[in-house]
């Protein structure tokens, strides 16, 4: 498996590829990869001639007293694991080969980012579409692959996409669990043993919520209310959000009667763990 560590590296190699009328696929990740990150991989695989995996621990989409130092990091495990996915590459800069010292550029975005997510990380989504903006032009890839499992950010990533006219297809791709129900998640290396266990009841009231609607219950409100007590009942969760959305423009639903998103980030103890369910 390739890792380039460079723009200039990455550039002509993917230009070759574009040269021959190849079809590219990138992957955006953050690196310690699980079965959630292979299922992207491998539908990129699937779909495209050549698919470059980024592996970055991007620092501007971290806010202050974030796990930025403590982010779980393995380049050599990553590398097998993008191999026997399929994947062409690794694009693996480091932060300055990312960020110029001076960087005083940010792609920021309006509306969808304010709200879930944003709330807590006021800073997340302007880091996240600036990181993604760059690697969109680093390696101009035909389609991109983005989970489910980060709602919020792909519902962004595509208005993204839109309004700034990239010609790339984004592909959403559906959450990849544990067997017990546990959103897989980079973050869930930071879970002791009780916390794993506990961490269980984010699926779980997700599941109470979509059964609710299922059984008629339309008044967000009050699907809501009977989540939140769900998860405050897990003595080591405390609630950060749980929301009922529209999944394309993260606007609140009072009344469900259409698709809709519920999205909730839960602190397990420290670790702080995001997951929903359509
Ligand atoms: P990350 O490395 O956490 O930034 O994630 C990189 C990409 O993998 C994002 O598009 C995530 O939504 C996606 N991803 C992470 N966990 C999962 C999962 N459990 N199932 C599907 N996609 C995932």
């Amino acid at each position: 498996m390739q890792v380039i560590k460079t723009i200039d590296k990455l550039r002509p190699i993917v230009k070759a590829w574009k040269k021959e009328g190849l079809r590219v696929g990138l992957v955006p990740t953050m690196g310690y990869l699980h079965e959630g990150h292979k299922s992207l991989i491998v539908r990129a695989v699937s779909e495209n001639d050549k698919v470059v995996v980024s592996d970055f621990v991007n620092p501007t989409q971290f806010g202050a007293g974030e796990d930025l130092a403590s982010y779980p990091r393995d380049i050599d495990r990553d590398a097998a694991i993008c191999e026997q996915a399929g994947a062409d590459l690794i694009f693996h800069p480091e932060p300055e080969e990312m960020y110029f010292t001076d960087n005083c550029t940010f792609v920021d975005m309006d509306g969808l980012t304010k709200g879930l997510c944003g709330k807590t990380r006021p800073t997340h989504f302007r880091g996240v579409c600036t990181v993604v903006s760059k690697l969109f032009h680093i390696v101009a890839p035909d389609r991109a692959y983005f989970g489910q499992k980060d709602a919020q950010q792909l519902a962004v990533i595509r208005r993204m996409a839109r309004d700034l006219n990239f010609d790339i297809e984004i592909v959403g791709c559906p959450i990849v669990r544990e067997a017990d129900g546990l959103a897989m998640s980079s973050r869930n290396t930071y879970l002791n043993d009780a916390e794993r266990k506990a961490a269980l009841i984010l699926h779980k009231s997700l599941m109470l919520g979509k059964e609710m609607i299922e059984q008629g219950e339309h008044d967000a409100s009050q699907i809501k209310k009977a989540i939140i007590s769900n998860i405050e009942s897990e003595p080591l969760a405390k609630v950060d959000y749980v929301e009922i959305v529209n999944p394309d423009t993260m606007e609140n639903i009072d009344t469900v009667e259409d698709l809709a998103l519920i999205a909730t980030a839960v602190y397990i103890g420290k670790t702080r763990l995001i997951d929903n369910v359509m």
